[in-house]
């Protein structure tokens, strides 16, 4: 009945990447490694984990009539991910400016480019696609407006799911739609505001869920995830290995969660799927470079 597992709503970046021995300071200059170049993007990010597992993928996004874009178009295919979906033009292809010190701390600046010109009316022209989801997921790096444009368009009996990063409040539509909403702390703490937080997993948990969604997911890096829903709460234990490089792991869980839920297995089980995904994804560099196979997944 559904064409795809899994469809993505979401931004696509070209990381580029240098490697300095000191960020510079205002009005400075530093030399640096050679520029590495990286598809990523959050929306990106998701698809090429999820069809990399083996989940029938498309993706809905925007990018530039340019070399970025052709990149980005190119690892999605690579991946095995229907493109029909990513809309060429309107402004450069998103990106993110890194530079990276020996500590790994790093100075971040982005150009959202493309993503920022996804609009609703490219979601309504999409319809299609929406319509032949199963799941459909969405991030935070394109505008609110376009992810509630997605909630408006799902195909009866499909799910949605939105991990709401880079965080800021939700409009209740958007958060009544969430089955779930995966956040991080960080991202839970900024949804739900200053002070009224708690201090643990298990109380974001509860008090998100107040807020409307049908389920929510906190990540909690190497400590796993807890999941919560009207049912109760769960925690999730993570899979101990060797972090290598924790770039998109959470993007990786996400589209592992998404895609595992679709074809019905409950929450907990799914997140579990999910936390094997987030772990083998941080035992190699880099986003999509790190995402495993289904059968990497199950030798891990
Ligand atoms: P985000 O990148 O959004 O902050 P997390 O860091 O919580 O997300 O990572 C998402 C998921 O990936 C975690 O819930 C966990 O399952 C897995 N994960 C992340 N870091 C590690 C780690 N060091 N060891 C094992 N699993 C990890």
């Amino acid at each position: 009945m559904y064409d795809y597992d899994l469809l993505v709503v979401g931004s696509a970046n070209a990381d580029l990447v240098i490697g300095v021995e000191r960020r510079p300071a205002a009005g400075e200059t530093v030399l640096g490694s050679d520029l590495a170049v990286h598809p990523g993007g959050k929306g990106a990010n998701q698809a090429v984990a999820a069809a990399r597992l083996g989940a029938r993928t498309a993706l809905l996004a925007r990018v530039g009539d340019d070399a970025h874009g052709r990149l980005l178009l190119d690892s999605q295919r690579t991946a095995g991910v229907d493109t029909t979906g990513v809309l060429t033009g309107g402004a450069p292809t998103g990106v993110a400016l890194i530079t990276v010190d020996p500590s790994g701390d790093n100075s971040i600046v982005v150009s959202p480019g493309a993503n920022a010109r996804l609009t609703p009316e490219d979601v309504r022209a999409a319809a299609g696609l929406l319509t032949r989801a199963r799941v459909v997921s969405a991030q935070l790096e394109v505008p609110l407006e376009t992810g509630v444009e997605a909630v408006r368009q799902l195909a009866p009996g499909s799910r949605f799911v939105l991990n709401p990063s880079p965080p800021r409040p939700l409009p209740q539509e958007l958060l009544d739609a969430c089955d779930p909403l995966i956040v991080n702390e960080h991202e839970a703490r900024v949804i739900l505001g200053a002070g009224q937080a708690g201090s643990t997993p298990e109380d974001w948990a509860r008090a998100l869920l107040a807020r409307g969604p049908r389920s929510v997911v906190v990540t909690l890096g190497a400590e796993g995830a807890l999941v919560a829903s009207a049912e109760g709460l769960t925690r999730v234990p993570s899979v101990a290995v060797d972090a290598v490089d924790t770039t998109g792991a959470g993007d990786a869980f996400a589209a592992a969660l998404a895609w595992r839920l679709g074809t019905g297995v409950p929450l907990a089980e799914a997140a579990a799927y999910a936390a094997r995904v987030g772990a083998a994804a941080v035992t190699k560099p880099g986003a999509q470079e790190s995402y495993p196979t289904a059968a990497e997944v199950e030798a891990l």
